[in-house]
């Protein structure tokens, strides 16, 4: 007998009806013999509120509460969600991250799964019953609850279908599959029938939203079969899968965008050894993730130019730390952009292709689009532009690689 897990995202469990739509998709499973588990969002919009409320309440931000919180959306669905199937004649119970428990580690607000305790739910699977997890949120090591990050439910999902040994988790959401780009952007992008993990999690980390990044992450390491499909039309979606079971590979398959980008950069740093260091430790210390770097080449051999990137929530932070080091680092001035948005374009092709990146640089050009900052890593390549060309950025470079949908 096949077992599957079946995640709805806050679309898809937006209001009444679309549980009630939710619900017949899992009956369609269990009619088809299968024993399934089921993973619900908050209703959409409703996490928003709840951290909004948080920010309205206190300026204090105590990430134990924010997580006592922002986790109560799940809650509420997953019971609406197992009456809704106890309407359909299904055995269903509802399970928060602490009765199970989903055990994560004590980084409230971005905590990881260490491990779900499965006996319970086992037994209720093998006798034919239906349970709806809150996903997003977990049991912390001193007992409190815990929230997996923004889009965390995929994560959830990910995980129990990896500890329940699941044949496949389906991640149900409000487009039927991954494109080559946001379909929402990008008109003329293209449904994929399959990705391979690899160019997911790069799609995912740089920016595209269909999947958390780190449940494609877990998908990746626990081999958990996934599919991206839709809620609302009743047709195959995208498969991720490993990159032995694609056959005709493109050189790019997608194109990616983060809006939540901000640029920082320091004007005549004083060019010796040790530069780099001062700057990037401090940063380091303080969690400031630093993303792209560029340093110009010094023109008098005393003082150069250095750029780069954090996320835009850590902007402020980044200019802080360093403004209290200017004396000791030794630099001039500091620029800070956060109007600019990375464009990356993904492909494990990209391997054994050259000029990949060549067409994208003619591409921008062509479309009087300047780039301010460039890296690459095996399978992508990634620009800084200024974030008002993001859309026509997106488009043109769709083209180029030929990836539009005629
Ligand atoms: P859910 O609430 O179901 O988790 P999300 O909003 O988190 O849904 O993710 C689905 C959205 O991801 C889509 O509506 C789409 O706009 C966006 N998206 C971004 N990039 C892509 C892509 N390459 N393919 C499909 N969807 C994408
Ligand atoms: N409800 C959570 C969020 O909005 C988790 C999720 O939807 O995946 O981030
Ligand atoms: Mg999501």
């Amino acid at each position: 007998m096949s077992r599957i897990v079946q995640k709805f995202g806050g679309t898809s469990v937006a209001d009444v009806e679309r549980i009630k739509n939710a619900a017949r998709r899992v009956k369609q499973e269990v009619d088809n013999g299968s024993q399934v588990a089921v993973v619900v969002s908050a209703m959409a919009g409703v996490t928003d509120r709840m951290v909004e409320l948080t920010a309205d309440i206190s300026s204090m931000f105590d990430a134990r509460e924010y997580d006592a919180v922002a986790a109560t959306g799940e809650q509420a669905t997953a019971g609406l969600m197992a009456l809704a199937l106890q309407d359909l004649g299904i055995a269903s119970r509802s399970w928060l991250g602490w009765q199970i428990p989903i055990r994560t580690d004590g980084a409230h607000g971005k905590a990881r799964i260490r491990e779900i305790e499965t006996g319970e739910l086992n037994r209720r699977l093998a006798a034919g019953e239906v349970p709806v997890v809150a996903g997003f949120q977990g049991l912390g090591p001193d007992n409190r609850i815990t929230t997996i990050g923004r889009g965390g439910s995929d994560t959830s999902a990910v995980a129990l279908a990896g500890a329940l040994g699941a044949d496949r988790c389906d991640i149900y959401t409000d487009v039927d599959g991954i494109y080559t780009s946001d379909p929402r952007i990008v008109a003329k992008a293209r449904k994929l029938d399959r990705i391979t993990y690899e160019e997911m999690l790069e799609m995912a980390s740089l920016g595209a939203k269909v999947l958390q990044t780190r449940s494609v992450e877990l998908a990746m390491n626990q081999k958990v079969p996934l599919q991206v499909r839709s809620t609302f039309v009743d047709a195959p979606g995208t498969f991720v899968v490993s990159e032995d079971e694609i056959v005709e590979q493109q050189v790019v398959s997608g194109i990616s965008h983060s809006g939540d980008e901000a640029k920082i950069t320091l004007l005549r740093v004083a060019d010796r050894p040790g530069v780099a260091a001062g700057i990037f430790g401090p940063l380091a210390d303080a969690n400031v993730n630093v993303d792209m770097i560029v340093q110009n080449v010094s023109e008098d051999g005393a003082t150069t130019d250095l750029t780069f990137t954090v996320g835009q929530g850590e902007l402020e932070s980044a200019v802080r730390v360093l403004e209290d080091r200017k004396a000791e680092v030794g630099f001039e001035k500091i620029d800070a952009d956060s109007n600019v948005c990375k464009i990356s374009v993904v492909g494990v092709g990209m391997r054994s292709h050259a000029g990949v990146a060549q067409t994208m640089f003619r591409a921008l050009a062509e479309k009087g689009i300047n780039i301010q900052v460039i890296s690459t890593s095996e399978i992508k390549v990634s620009v800084l532009i200024a974030a008002d060309y993001t859309e026509l950025a997106l488009r043109a470079l769709h083209t180029a690689y030929g990836l539009d949908d005629e």
